[in-house]
């Protein structure tokens, strides 16, 4: 560490449940070593699929904003925050001004790792995702850079960004097309909360029993790419998100 600072991690996802199975071991264990975590959400998910008992889209945003708070409270998370982004929509958001959203949040809250999806858009390849990356990389970048947003608060480096990547490839789904990892991250023992995040979600159980067998065999590992770090370095594999900091 160059400071005194507690250690910040920073998680940013599309949509209410993408902070259980890309990303919850790693908040979990984060959190267990007393590392504060946030996780910021763009949509509230009324897209869905699976609509639990909502009447409307507004209805399921709503329930979706409540069973996210639930589940960030099982996973330990410290802040979670949902932007008001149109879930589906965020191919046609503004690049740069919500580019500016993310460095503004980077910039007070000063994370010093940075957790997003890759740029294939995750186990689903959803557009949604696809776009998160590319914001979350640029404001990554930006937020450390005086003549970007000079009105958005003092600079901040975050230390590393990572993309969250993925092993294995999802039955029936299109495949994506991951980037190899250089994290390989033991949850084992966190695992069983993730599903207990999950579901939290309660609209969306319907895609919980589709895929839970299939996800059991999974969940105690999570990979990720090191897609941007302070120090030019050779690409090396790593067990923990945080060493060395
Ligand atoms: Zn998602």
């Amino acid at each position: 560490m160059t400071d005194k600072a507690p250690l910040k991690l920073l998680c940013i996802t599309a949509h209410p449940d993408d902070e259980c199975f890309g990303f919850g071991g790693a908040l979990m264990l984060a959190a267990e070593r007393g590392i504060e975590t946030s996780v910021l959400c763009f949509t509230d998910g009324q897209a869905a699929t699976n609509r639990g008992t909502a009447a409307s889209s507004a209805e399921l945003g709503r329930m979706r904003r409540v069973e996210f708070a639930a589940s960030c409270k099982i996973l330990d998370v410290t802040h979670h925050e949902v932007l008001d982004y149109q879930d589906a929509q965020l191919e046609f958001a503004n690049f740069s001004q919500t580019a500016a959203i993310l460095v503004e949040r980077i910039r007070s809250y000063r994370p010093h790792v940075v957790l997003t999806f890759g740029s294939d858009g995750g186990q689903n390849t959803h557009a949604d995702h696809t776009m998160v990356s590319a914001f979350t990389t640029a404001a990554f970048h930006w937020a450390a850079q005086a003549k970007r947003f000079p009105d958005l608060g003092p600079i901040h480096t975050a230390q590393r960004l990572f993309y969250t990547t993925s092993s294995f490839f999802f039955p029936g789904r299109p495949s994506p097309l991951p980037a190899p990892w250089t994290v390989t991250l033991d949850v084992s023992s966190v695992q069983h909360r993730k599903f207990e995040a999950f579901r939290s979600h309660t609209s969306q159980l319907p895609l919980m029993e589709r895929f839970e067998s299939f996800f059991k065999q999974r969940a105690s590992t999570e990979h990720y790419t090191l897609a941007a770090t302070t120090r030019p370095q050779p690409a090396a594999h790593a067990t923990d998100l945080f060493a060395g900091l």
